[in-house]
């Protein structure tokens, strides 16, 4: 059995604490690796590592900063193949959507290629007389990123390339349950060139994840996760003095009005319901289908789900992959077997479901349930697995008071042709991401990603101007050249422009 230790300064760092955890593959249901889960202490040493390092890092010309950035994205473009293997083998996603999560986190390796455009900072001369005031913003210091299971590349990839370009220095605790590709672009970026202690990785759970909350050198965190955890997170850091962002769950709801086209919106609904087998925080989980068309929708809907082709990510036939462990699976199965009795429509069950060959493989089927309403636990819990909801409304104003009455608000969309209509929910739904006939509206890098509500924590969103608002801080320097023949005198008053 493989075992996977830590990146610390620069270099492999073998296990410690003793203490490993189990790294499946979610197709085969073998466990072909142990990763090593971090003792207070080696965090310790990842966080001296990135504060040594921050010394020079920080000083480090934005020049030779984005030489570097250059090369790690050519670096990443080579090898965008074998990190997206990595990803199938301990994720269990196909292979094109995980060269689809390769790309998506190297658009922040692109913008954070261009981060000179923006640290120009502002200048205003002359504000007072012979008075220049320009402001700049500068690095924070060492930042922890804690990332989830389900885009072990791109996640961290939203993070440690625009917080390195900012100038600071990054320890990342990525899931334990698949942590190769994660560690795997550490690798990347120290042959890369990237000066060591710059990037750190400590694999771990818990234990290593409250060290780096409260460690009197993690000037910030970035965390992507679950609500609860990201609530925890918040809490806990913020005690301790430090920046937060902390992405957390969704239930993201697809409004389609009856004048959609309703092929193109079942479509997009099993696209993004039924993709990397729902486990996506942009996944599509409840279609909310207005009058009298919903009948239709969901027999279309209905017909889709029945034909895709579900097996080992690595096999390129295969559309939809495994879910990430055992348990995740059956507890995803519960939610379909427990509809009918609250009252839901099971229109398709995926819950009795084997890929031969894979009889151990973490496999579910898709599942359709129609008629759910909330109350329902399908309707009020993340399910997190290929099980979307199809909730009825008479009208536009109950589909809009439906949706805006979710604890979460990450992203959501309308099918529509009516312009005006779209216009509205742009404007009235309560969510941080829109699409308007775009079912999973993941901002492209140099625009910001991030919910409302109760799927984000924190201030600012993450990667695009969020990003570097994040990863820095302000500085206002007013700067005045007396003239030899005026020296102002003495003036107690409170300054003021002249
Ligand atoms: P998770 O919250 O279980 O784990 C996320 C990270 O937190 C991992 O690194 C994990 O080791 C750590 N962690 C877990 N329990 C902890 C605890 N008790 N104390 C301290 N740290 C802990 O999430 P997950 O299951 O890995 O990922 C799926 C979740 O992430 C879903 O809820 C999904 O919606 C969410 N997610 C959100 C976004 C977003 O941008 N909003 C993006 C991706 C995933």
């Amino acid at each position: 059995m493989k075992t996977l230790g830590h990146w610390i300064d620069g270099k492999a760092a073998e296990s410690t604490s003793g203490s490993f955890g189990p790294v499946y593959n979610p197709a085969t249901g073998e466990q072909p690796t142990r990763v090593s889960l971090a003792s207070v202490e080696e965090v310790d040493a990842a966080v001296a590592a990135a504060r040594e390092a921050y010394t020079t890092w920080s000083q480090t010309s934005l020049a030779q900063r984005t030489a570097f950035l250059f090369r790690y994205r050519e670096l990443l473009d080579a090898r965008r193949d074998e990190i997206a293997a990595l990803i199938t083998a301990e994720h269990g996603k196909v292979h094109s959507d995980a060269l689809g999560e390769v790309a998506r986190g190297m658009e922040i390796v692109e913008l954070a290629c261009g981060i000179t455009e923006k640290l120009k900072g502002e200048l205003s001369t002359q504000v007072s007389t012979r008075v220049d005031v320009s402001s700049i913003r500068q690095p924070l210091g060492v930042v922890a990123g804690i990332t989830p299971f389900n885009f072990p590349a791109m996640v961290p990839m939203w993070m440690f390339p625009l917080a390195i370009a900012c100038g600071n220095t990054f320890v990342l605790k990525p899931s334990e349950k698949d942590p190769s590709a994660s560690y795997r672009l550490a690798e990347l970026a120290a042959e890369a060139g990237l000066a060591q202690g710059v990037l750190n990785v400590v694999n771990g759970d818990k234990i290593a994840v409250d060290r780096l909350l409260t460690h009197p050198d993690v000037a910030a965190v970035s965390f992507v996760g679950s609500t609860p955890i990201a609530q925890y997170i918040q809490a806990e850091a913020t005690a301790h003095g430090k920046r937060v962002q902390a992405l957390a769950g969704a239930k993201n709801h697809m409004l389609v009005l009856p004048d959609a086209d309703l092929d193109h919106a079942a479509d997009n609904a099993i696209n993004a319901a039924y993709g990397s087998a729902g486990e996506r925080c942009m996944a599509v989980s409840v279609v909310v289908a207005v009058g009298a068309m919903g009948d239709t929708l969901v027999d279309k809907i209905a017909e889709r789900a029945r034909t895709l082709r579900i097996g080992p990510g690595d096999d390129p036939a295969s559309e939809m992959g495994p879910l990430i462990t055992r348990e995740h699976r059956d507890k995803v199965n519960s939610y379909v077997t427990g509809a009918a009795d609250q009252g839901a429509q099971v229109v398709v069950d995926g819950t009795d479901f084997t890929v031969e060959g894979h009889e151990s493989g973490f496999f579910t089927g898709v599942s359709l349930l129609d008629k759910v309403r909330p109350g329902m636990d399908a309707y009020e819990d993340e399910i997190f697995g290929p099980v979307l909801c199809v909730v009825r409304a008479e009208t536009y104003d109950e589909a809009i008071a439906l949706i805006n009455s979710s604890k979460w608000g990450n992203g959501t969309a309308i099918f529509t042709r009516d312009g005006g209509a779209a216009r509205r929910f742009q404007l009235e739904v309560e969510a941080g991401m829109v699409g308007v006939n775009v079912p999973i509206p993941v901002p492209v890098g140099y625009h910001s990603f991030g919910g409302w509500k109760q799927s984000l924590f924190g201030d600012l969103h993450i990667y695009g101007n969020d990003g570097v608002q994040f990863y820095t801080r302000g500085k206002v320097i007013t700067t005045r050249w007396p003239d030899p023949a005026d020296s102002g005198g003495i003036n107690l008053g409170f300054p003021t422009s002249s």
